[in-house]
């Protein structure tokens, strides 16, 4: 009996109108959780070997998780799925807010588009039915207005995922919206959504979520929360850059404890970390050319964590979230309020580009949500034009007369509109920096930054080698929401896991640096606990408050009625891992193509700054991760013994 997840799917076929439900058997949900382990076991068998990202063909999901409204704590994220246009391979992205609760709610764990509709059109589901409606007079109209719109139409309650523009028009590096702006930015997903003409996803349901033992979880949760609600008073912000100067001159480093990240999310979110992360050397500037030496920090005043959180208005939860890390700041101009920049939007559309204008920063946050276009990749694909035309590849003519130099905030939010509207030259950077450089050429190439295809998010491996490791092996490459060498630290899994490497609380520095077996088990262990927290559809931000006190594993005994131990979870998430490498196989992938961009690990190093003469033997590491799946170190395929020993079929 089902308890903790729904137990079943809906099918929509949106060429033939046909909507279905799917009985999921237990079994399934034992091995793969839900989330994006149930849906990778769904996609893996839906679609067929080298099908057309944006053809009828690609199966498009959004699914919830297992702890979603069963009273566990920053349980709220929702995750989209699909083969990626991007990349080619497996693709998701996951957002908070309130959809993913509505998707249960509705009877689901997850909503599965197949085919493609020949007009605009919207699902929506109300007790208990689901049709498709026209939704010709929403296409073409931002996804703000669109859910506004959705909303009001359907009586007010309803929750809403939705494309932009840029879905529309099949940008490559667009996503899919929810809650009025907030994105599930990566893989392209949108693109897929828009090429079947699906403008919204809308949800309006009242189904009680079953739950094993409802008082276990309230019990766990309220632990938990006296964790999250710990708040000590901090300094203001720039005091976080000189805090990021003393981790880049001392040679030990302190293993970071997720407690002191949480202090700093509550008060900031995830812009605390702008000005610390320039600073120690792990923000990459003027598209990866440099570290903290080209970006002075006295000058940086976008970078101040205190000049997004002083226009905040109002503060903010994902449903289920003690935390709040959100916000909502006033702006000046057009639009009149945006979402708190994210601390990966502020550098990828701040320091990447070196734009250091703070208002030109709180536009685009919301000209780039409003159209659905992931903030990382367009910020990293106008890092890359503005190099190629400082190097005189691209000229004024392509850039149909825009002077595009590093730091022309007028610029590049004029070419930001272009590409969203692909428009001259944003035709061009519309699909991304991959592809661009392959339609400029003229060696290009080597200033698109990326992993298979995806921009790199804002974090140097440089910096910290386990985010190299993770943008290169991950089935969905270029992400920096599933593991670092700062991600293991703070998960703190060694204290409740067996067998992993503990963290000593001080180490040298240097030993950051070395590529062995240690680092390659730590890397593993990250991947398969993500898939474990993405199956059951908590927020990355909450986990790092450390497995003793999240009690991830816990809360998802009480919610199913299993009795599995954190070893036999992370034996599901390496499942999950091997199914999804499975998948990349099977529509093409090959593993070694995922390896991210020379400059990106050093090669050449650079000549000065925080990561100085630092170069990542990312090679070594790929296939000392590999290993620890049992998988073929040199290509990264699955072997048939560890296909075998998950019972998957190729
Ligand atoms: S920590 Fe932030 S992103 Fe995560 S659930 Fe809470 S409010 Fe949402």
């Amino acid at each position: 009996m089902a308890e903790g997840y729904m137990g079943r799917i809906l099918l929509v076929d949106l060429s033939t109108g046909e909507i279905s439900e799917e009985i999921i058997p237990d079994g399934i949900y034992e091995n793969y959780l839900s989330g994006t382990g149930l849906a990778a076991y769904i996609l893996y068998n839906m679609i067929p070997a080298g099908a057309n990202p944006l053809g009828p063909e690609n199966v498009l999901g959004f699914v919830s998780g297992i702890l979603t409204g069963t009273g566990s704590l920053f349980a709220g994220r929702w995750m989209v799925v699909g083969k990626s246009p991007l990349t080619g391979g497996w693709g998701d992205a996951n957002c908070g807010g309130n959809f993913s609760p509505a998707i249960k709610r509705c009877g689901y764990d997850g909503i599965f588009f197949k085919g493609s509709s020949e007009k605009p059109v919207y699902l929506y589901v109300k007790n208990g039915k689901a049709g498709l409606c026209d939704a010709s007079h929403l296409w073409g109209k931002d996804a703000v207005e669109s859910e506004e719109m959705l909303i009001r139409e359907t009586g007010g309650k309803s929750r809403v995922a939705l494309i932009g523009p840029a879905g529309e028009n099949l940008s490559l590096i667009s996503g899919i919206v929810n809650d009025g702006g907030r994105i599930a930015a990566r893989s392209g997903l949108g693109a897929v959504m828009g090429s079947k003409k699906l403008k919204a996803v809308v949800l309006d349901g009242a189904k009680r979520i079953p739950v094993h033992d409802r008082d276990k979880i309230k019990k766990l949760s309220k632990k938990c929360n006296k964790w999250v609600q710990f708040q000590p008073p901090l300094p203001a912000g720039p005091v976080m850059g000189h805090v990021g100067t003393l981790m880049r001159v001392l040679p030990t480093q302190m293993a970071m404890n997720g407690m002191l990240y949480k202090f700093l999310l509550r008060k900031w979110g995830t812009g605390s970390m702008n000005q610390m992360s320039i600073e120690m050397g792990d923000s990459p500037i003027r598209n990866w050319l440099c570290s903290n030496v080209d970006f002075d920090l006295g000058k940086s005043i976008s970078a101040n964590p205190d000049v997004f959180a002083d226009c905040e208005s109002v503060k903010y939860h994902c449903y289920s979230c003690p935390l709040g890390c959100g916000g909502i700041c006033t702006t000046k101009g057009k639009f009149t309020e945006t979402h708190k920049p994210e601390y990966e939007s502020v550098i990828a559309l701040g320091g990447l580009c070196m734009n250091d204008d703070a208002d030109s920063i709180l536009y685009l946050n919301e000209l780039l949500n409003r159209a659905g276009m992931d903030t990382i990749s367009a910020g990293a694909t106008v890092a890359f034009a503005i190099e190629c035309y400082e190097r005189g590849i691209l000229t004024k003519e392509d850039t149909d007369g825009l002077e595009l130099i590093w730091g022309n905030s007028y610029a590049i939010v004029e070419l930001i509109r272009k590409m969203i509207k692909r428009e001259g030259i944003g035709d061009l950077l519309a699909d991304g920096s991959k592809v661009a450089a392959e339609k400029i050429g003229r060696g290009s190439n080597r200033y698109a930054i990326h992993a298979g295809g995806q921009e790199l998010a804002m974090h140097d491996g440089r910096n910290d080698p386990g985010y190299a490791l993770h943008y290169s092996v991950e089935p969905a490459p270029g992400r920096h929401t599933i593991g670092s060498q700062m991600y293991y630290e703070m998960f703190q899994l060694w204290k409740v896991v067996k067998g992993l490497p503990r963290m000593w609380p001080l180490y040298f520095k240097s030993r950051k640096y070395v590529a062995n077996e240690k680092k390659a088990a730590m890397g593993a262990a990250c991947s398969k606990f993500m898939n474990v927290v993405n199956g059951a559809g908590l927020c990355l931000f909450g986990t790092f408050i450390g497995a003793k006190r999240i009690p991830t594993f816990d809360w998802l005994n009480a919610a199913t009625g299993w009795s599995k131990t954190p070893e036999e979870y992370m034996r599901i998430g390496e499942r999950v891992q091997t199914l999804k490498q499975v998948f990349n196989i099977k529509q093409g992938i090959n593993p070694v193509d995922y390896k991210l961009s020379s400059r990106a690990v050093g090669k050449p190093p650079l000549k000065e700054g925080a990561n100085e003469s630092r170069t990542v033997n990312i090679e070594k590491m790929m296939s000392d991760y590999w290993t620890q799946f049992g998988w073929d170190r040199k290509t990264g395929n699955p072997t048939p013994e560890a296909l075998k020993e998950f019972g998957i079929e190729v």
